[in-house]
């Protein structure tokens, strides 16, 4: 039933987009536009808003620019996001590209809606991404702890079962909001047989669950476009790709959300304001 449901409901359910601002790679010398500072992230993240972005992908960073996990910058970063874009869903990242420890989620007593959970390991272009089980539980168990949603992050096909099994043991409660990540070098390409196998495997895997993709670099437009056909959710942000297009690097990151609010124009796809994000999403309308 919930299946026909859903398959029904395709092409006239409201799309979530989801801004990733920062990420931990790009520099200022990759993009100059690439926000760093929790200012520059406030602001553009209200630019985003005001295209249609509901959700905000949040990493910090250090003056120079290197990767911070500092609590007190997300704190900051939070109580900007909530001033000037009310009713965004603020995503903390718990990705550890230089980090293998809980320093990952000591920021998760600030409490954003949601935070990145990643549920298994894998190559990136010149590292492993090192996700062992006992952090995965320690990082689900805080944020059980402090009700943060998790956007279960799918680098590879095997973190698409162990998300299943975290489900099946009641450690991720609720409806699951997972999120497959297709072409970073060394780990799954944005290859749409693959994409659509993960697809069907959450209908079978998981009673009821919600799904986005995200694209890197230069497959993040046609990731957006995937999705947006298939009636999933997606995202976009220069955490992921700093070009508007092969020419021409881009200008914002609400630049990025044009885009994207544009495929959904052409499919005829609403986009989900904050309150229906939300709804999708099971997060409170009221919130601090
Ligand atoms: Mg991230």
């Amino acid at each position: 039933m919930t299946q026909m449901k859903i398959k029904n409901n395709y092409q006239t359910s409201p799309c979530i987009i989801c801004v990733a601002l920062t990420g931990s790679v790009p520099r200022k010398k990759h993009n100059k536009n690439i926000p760093i500072s929790i200012n520059e992230q406030i602001e553009s993240a209200h630019e985003c808003f005001e295209e249609g972005a509901t959700i905000a992908h949040c990493h910090v960073r250090n003056n120079d620019e290197s990767i911070s996990f500092s609590p007190d910058k997300f704190f900051k970063l939070k109580e900007g996001l909530r001033k000037f874009c009310h009713g965004m869903v603020i995503q903390f990242s718990t990705g550890g590209r230089y980090s293998l420890g809980k320093e990952r989620g000591k920021m998760l007593s600030i409490k954003p809606d949601m935070a990145s959970l990643s549920v298994g390991s894998n190559n990136f272009p010149n590292s492993v991404y090192s996700n062992p089980p006992e952090l995965i539980d320690w990082l689900i168990e805080e944020m059980n702890k402090y009700k943060i949603k998790p956007e279960i992050e799918i680098f590879d096909l095997s973190h698409l079962f162990k998300a299943a099994e975290l489900y099946k043991d009641n450690k991720i409660t609720g409806s699951p909001y997972i999120q497959f990540v297709m072409g970073i070098k060394n780990a799954m390409p944005a290859d749409k047989s693959v994409f659509n196998f993960y697809i069907k495997k959450i209908d079978k895997l998981f009673k009821e669950a919600s799904w986005c993709a995200a694209g890197i670099g230069k497959y993040q437009y046609k990731i957006n476009e995937w999705c947006i056909k298939k009636g999933g959710h997606t995202r976009t942000g220069m955490e992921d790709n700093i070009r508007l297009n092969k020419n021409m690097l881009a200008p914002s990151n609400a630049s990025l959300v044009k885009l994207t609010a544009n495929i959904c124009k052409i499919n005829k796809r609403p986009i989900a304001n904050w309150k229906q994000t939300r709804q999708i999403l099971g997060l409170p309308l009221k919130f601090n």
